[in-house]
């Protein structure tokens, strides 16, 4: 059997976990030890066939993959140009690509003995996958979850309480997902030991960024074989929203070394770049520029004394002050290109799809829908656009029931 998860496709990172200048390991002494282990367990994993066949299986008989990819032919009709397919991470168990890499992770945690597992969520979706996993592994869950966080997505909680995980509270900073991931970080520090730190973006310390890269890239993997299958040839595009940068890398990543593919990653550009109040780390020279933030180097959304600056989205997923160092390697590399969608842009592109496909989107996803419906009109007929669908959107139905009676 072909291995499922490649892990020897690229040059970056080199040894030391750089992506050109971006990337690296910027934490306490007392974690080096610990992620030179987690990257020495990572490696022998992937090498061995029966963590390989073990993930297959489970990623087939549990998370339902591969998903499909939905040729999206009314939406492609009424923009008149590009043809557009959705790869459907929305049909996937719990709802989102999340759950590709808290599976691989968990396994991995067991297959280290560790016992004890840890994770920071924000909207609460990675802390679903991660409880969903540990329930599944019979591990022990612990999520960090900030007060403001935990007061506005209340149903997410609940679910991680049903699948047996504790959430716990974080009262300090904005007390919203950058409070949470100080405080698991802490957490694992201090219990580095028997404890494994499920991580849900490709973000954070290597091995990390590398490591969330290659559980998500059976995405790219699946869709490039997809979309020749069902429409003949690769896409000219590929186009996925970007938080942390996982279900984007997922997809680009089996698409690297085909030029003539665009790749296009899109941020969230909250009430525009103009006012400060978005999460659009690539678009705003003033205040998104290169630093640390969380153990990896990259592009920051900070003030001129380099403190972090809060940020703004509709989407909790996207709201988040750095981006995976890969993506901003890709930027430098002029490899892939990153725009922006406003919040109204998202929510006009959440009702489009609804109304078009039948097919409620994350607003995260809206995102890469809202930059499909600017660029498709633009393309000729007979050109494709490849677009990521990483979630459902159940979990934003109260958000846009209050955001659109506000719009009118
Ligand atoms: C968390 C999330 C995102 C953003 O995270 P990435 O790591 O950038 O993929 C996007 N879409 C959905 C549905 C999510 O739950």
């Amino acid at each position: 059997m072909m291995a499922y998860i490649q892990t020897d496709t690229t040059s970056v990172p080199d040894a030391r976990g750089y992506y050109g200048e971006f990337g690296g390991r910027f934490v306490p002494e007392t974690l080096i030890p610990a992620l030179d282990e987690l990257t020495a367990a990572y490696h022998e994993a992937m090498n061995d066939p029966a963590f390989q066949q073990r993930l297959a299986d489970l990623q087939a008989t549990y998370t339902g993959r591969p998903t499909p990819i939905t040729y999206a032919k009314r939406l492609s009709e009424h923009l008149g140009g590009a043809q557009i397919y959705l790869k459907r991470e929305d049909l996937a168990h719990t709802g989102a690509h999340k759950i590709n890499n808290a599976l691989g992770q968990a396994l991995l945690a067991q297959r280290m003995g560790k016992q004890r597992v840890v994770a920071e969520t924000g909207a609460g979706q990675h802390g679903v996958a991660s409880a969903t996993a540990s329930a599944l592994l019979g591990l022990d869950c612990h999520v960090y979850m900030g007060t403001v966080d935990i007061a506005r997505q209340q149903p997410n909680v609940f679910r991680m309480k049903l699948l047996g995980a504790e959430v716990i509270p974080v009262e300090s900073g904005s007390k919203t997902l950058k409070d949470a991931i100080n405080e698991a970080i802490r957490d694992w520090v201090t219990n580095v030991r028997e404890t494994f730190y499920l991580l849900g973006s490709a973000l954070g310390p290597h091995p990390y960024p590398m490591m969330v890269r290659d559980f998500q890239s059976v995405i790219g993997v699946e869709a490039r074989r997809q979309i020749v299958e069902l429409a003949g040839r690769l896409p000219d595009a590929c186009i996925a929203c970007v938080g942390g940068g996982s279900n984007a890398i997922g997809l680009f990543h089996a698409f690297r070394d085909d030029e003539r593919v665009d790749l296009i990653g899109v941020e969230a550009g909250g009430h525009g770049i103009d006012g400060g109040e978005h999460a659009a780390r690539f678009a705003d020279p003033d205040i998104g520029r290169p630093g640390v933030l969380h153990g990896t180097r990259s592009f920051v959304m900070q003030d001129t004394d380099g403190q972090i600056v809060n940020t703004h989205s509709v989407s909790a997923g996207l709201d988040y002050a750095s981006v995976g160092p890969e993506h901003a390697y890709l930027r430098a590399q002029e490899r892939a290109y990153y725009t922006y969608a406003t919040d109204e842009e998202a929510l006009a592109a959440f009702q489009t799809l609804c109304r078009l496909e039948g097919i409620i989107p994350a607003l995260e996803s809206s995102h890469a829908v809202a930059e499909v419906i600017k660029r498709a009109p633009h393309m000729p007929k007979d050109s494709i656009i490849l677009v990521n669908l990483s979630g459902r959107g159940d979990k934003d139905l109260d958000t846009v029931m209050r955001e659109l009676k506000l719009n009118g």
